[in-house]
């Protein structure tokens, strides 16, 4: 009698493409809901490696609340502490940020913001005069509540570890032409999928589904200073930040550039940070390490989600330009349900705006 095998190709409900924040979110929002996916990333893009990592929910410059700031924070906290929870590591350090104030306008306009309703929850409405060695502001400092940073670093090594030793990390280039699309699933090598999340920050460039998206893309700069005079246990912002890592060090950025679109450190952002922090710093310190980065910006500053024009099983994370520790949890939920549950995605940021670029 003859038999008759059938083989069955295991289908599993996602792809996902990059496995920085936006990934690594989106990754995390899958086991919450006990889906199934693996992830593919060729450490082409180093933005979330290297990211300062704070989360602020006012944009100091212009004192405004950061768009969602409520949302985002809530989404975010529950998110980082799941994830040391189950990693059993440290990721997210609550720190004041303390503007540094230059004038008695400077104190003025902070006092006129922190009377805004949207802005009272976040900005202190008292003036902190403590003096930190290596820094003279006799003007004193604005305290921002609820704010701190993600050391992104050790977040994405041990989250790349985990999905490594679950066998659902993939050290690769993916390789858009091998790519098959049908109307109910994906095939790419031996995988069939139900959806692929694209997630490849500043990468989409090579995406050719999405690269029509106006993702410009800004460069960032930062260092890893040693300054044992300095004596801070607070983050301070002011033309640039000056975050504590402990053990003298400091994290200090970022630069912000448009015509260069590279990875590499420049003499230039060297010098644009020493003199920056010269403004700030009256003590000597050492430059330990200099990082740069392309921060996945869009020109109307919102990130970028949704599902291909043409194919409803391919999807999009990215967009999450300068805040992507806050932004990248809320932005992976609401990717997830609009895929799964037909939540309609905030017109803001949804792709569809940008239809008319196709
Ligand atoms: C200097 C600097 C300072 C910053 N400071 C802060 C800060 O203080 N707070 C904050 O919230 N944000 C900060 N950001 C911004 C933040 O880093 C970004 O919002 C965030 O990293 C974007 O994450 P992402 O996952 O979209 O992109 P990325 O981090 O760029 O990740 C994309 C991933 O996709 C992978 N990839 C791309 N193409 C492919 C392919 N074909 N195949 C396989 N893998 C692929 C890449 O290897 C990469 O790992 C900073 C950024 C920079 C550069």
């Amino acid at each position: 009698m003859m038999r008759v095998f059938f083989i069955y190709k295991l289908m599993i409900d996602y792809i996902i493409v990059g496995s920085g924040l936006a990934g690594i979110s989106f990754a995390e929002t899958l086991f919450h809901h006990d889906k199934t996916f693996v992830v593919f990333d060729n450490n082409s893009q180093n933005s979330s490696k290297i990211a300062g990592g704070l989360y602020n929910p006012v944009i100091l410059k212009r004192f405004s609340q950061v768009w969602n700031a409520n949302e985002q924070l809530e989404i975010a906290d529950k998110f980082y502490k799941t994830i040391e929870q189950k990693l059993s590591i440290q990721v997210d350090f609550k720190l004041p940020i303390y503007r540094k104030f230059f004038s008695i306008e400077e104190q003025n306009d902070w006092f006129t913001a922190s009377d805004q309703p949207s802005l009272t929850p976040f900005l202190s409405d008292k003036i902190v005069n403590k003096k930190y060695n290596g820094i003279e502001s006799p003007f004193g400092y604005g305290e921002v509540f609820h704010t701190g940073y993600v050391d992104t670093e050790v977040l994405l090594h041990h989250y790349h570890a985990y999905l490594k030793n679950l066998n659902l990390f993939n050290e690769h280039k993916f390789d858009y032409k091998k790519l098959q699309i049908f109307e109910d699933h994906i095939e790419y090598l031996n995988i069939t999928a139900k959806h692929i999340v694209f997630a490849e920050g500043f990468g989409i460039h090579a995406n050719p589904y999405f690269n029509y998206l106006p993702l410009d893309g800004t460069k960032g700069e930062l260092f890893i200073i040693k300054a044992p005079d300095l004596k801070l246990d607070v983050i301070i912002n002011t033309s640039v930040f000056i975050l504590p890592l402990g053990n003298h060090l400091y994290k200090v950025g970022a630069t912000y550039t448009w015509n260069d679109k590279t990875d590499n450190p420049t003499a230039e952002g060297k010098q644009e940070l020493i003199n920056r922090i010269q403004e700030i710093l009256t003590c000597d310190f050492e430059i330990i390490e200099h990082f740069a980065g392309v921060r996945p910006t869009v020109k109307d500053r919102r990130p970028l989600l949704g599902t291909h024009f043409k194919h409803n099983n391919m999807h999009i994370l990215n967009g999450l330009g300068t805040r992507g520790v806050m932004l990248g949890p809320a932005m992976a939920l609401d990717l997830y349900e609009y895929i799964e549950n037909s939540k309609p995605l905030e017109k803001a940021i949804d792709i569809k705006r940008y239809e008319k670029l196709l």
